[in-house]
């Protein structure tokens, strides 16, 4: 368990394929629940056997006993698995150009045309017809087979909004406000609670972050116009000279989740300030992952880093010292793994 004076510890991580589970099931047990963990987003985003709309499962589908398995798995260690799918940007898969189970099956919900190369993933179209009632039927879905008392819906970096003929002209604020907006009352009147990543939250020019930390383009505008109930995982990687997001969310009243990633002495930094400007809405530490969870279980388990990793090719050893730096802080450091060309 860290050190911090926060009561909770966290993790986020893609979900397992479903040949993986097994062995999630038996870390969880061995790692996480001694580590102090008690709460772990997964990141699903569409891979699970939708039966509503089928055409929309990922590449890599989770069955219904698949997260029996996980829930009770994580139940008996007192963490709450929390389900993530992404709602509104992020909709690929490895490059760009992929895209992920929903606009696969229905390019039509996407905010820019899918025959155009996007420069980033692309996002969705927030007044597409017909867009929100089917996410809603695979939120159900999910939230239904995770027992889900919280729910993340992700919104981290959207790039393209208020761009199509629909929504062009609309404020980009408001148009992000009404959409999680929408979203939070549907969970909210199944007495689940909404989570979210906090960059499209923050302003890019007031905090000093730069643009995927924080928006350039309006959407900040959103924070004041949605529930303050609404928890923030507040991400920050770099060696910032200061981390003003914790202060923005505790302005407006949101929980928020500290959420490093990879450079321990980075995180520290985030940690550290955190601590210092903390305004009584701080529920815990989050690490963020990115990489297939079978790369993170073989770092955990102390197995030599798998050749392809997305970030940079020594990537598991940065991430596997940054998790012991943060939830063993009674063990000295690792040394900073050698960057690998
Ligand atoms: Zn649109």
């Amino acid at each position: 368990m860290h050190n911090y004076p926060w009561k909770s510890a966290g993790i986020c991580i893609f979900a397992p394929h479903a040949d993986e589970v097994d062995r999630f099931c038996a870390l969880v047990k061995d790692v996480f629940a001694k580590d102090g963990i008690d709460t772990i987003v997964m990141i699903i985003r569409y891979n699970y056997l939708f039966e509503s709309h089928p055409e929309c499962r990922g590449n890599y589908p989770l069955s219904k006993e698949d997260v029996r398995k996980m829930v009770k798995a994580c139940r008996e260690c007192g963490i709450n698995l929390v389900p993530d799918m992404n709602l509104l940007g992020h909709q690929t898969v490895q490059d760009y150009l992929d895209p992920d189970g929903l606009l696969r099956s229905h390019p039509e919900f996407s905010e820019t045309p899918i025959s155009e190369a996007p420069e980033y993933s692309y996002s969705l179209c927030p007044n597409a017809p017909g867009l929100f009632e089917l996410l809603c039927d695979l939120m159900d879905e999910i939230a239904d087979a995770f027992e889900a008392t919280d729910f993340h819906v992700g919104i981290d970096e959207v790039f393209y909004i208020g761009m199509c003929d629909r929504c062009k002209g609309q404020d980009p604020g408001d148009l992000l406000a009404g959409w999680l907006n929408r979203l939070h009352k549907h969970l909210a009147d199944r007495g689940i609670k909404m989570w979210m990543w906090g960059d499209r939250l923050l302003n890019s020019y007031e905090c000093g972050h730069g643009p995927w930390d924080a928006s350039t383009n309006g959407t900040d505008k959103a924070l004041g116009k949605i529930p303050n109930d609404i928890v923030i995982t507040d991400w920050h990687y770099h060696n910032w000279p200061k981390f003003p997001s914790v202060e923005v969310f505790a302005r407006a009243g949101h929980p928020i989740w500290l959420a490093p990633f990879n450079v321990a002495e980075n995180a520290k930094l985030f940690l550290d300030y955190a601590k210092e400007h903390d305004g009584g809405n701080i529920v815990g530490i989050m690490e963020t992952t990115w990489v297939p969870i079978s790369y993170l279980m073989d770092g955990l388990e102390g197995k030599p880093a798998q050749p392809s990793e997305k970030w940079y090719p020594n990537s598991i050893p940065h991430i596997v010292r940054c998790y012991k730096s943060i939830f063993r802080p009674d063990e000295e450091w690792d040394p900073m793994p050698e960057d690998k060309e």
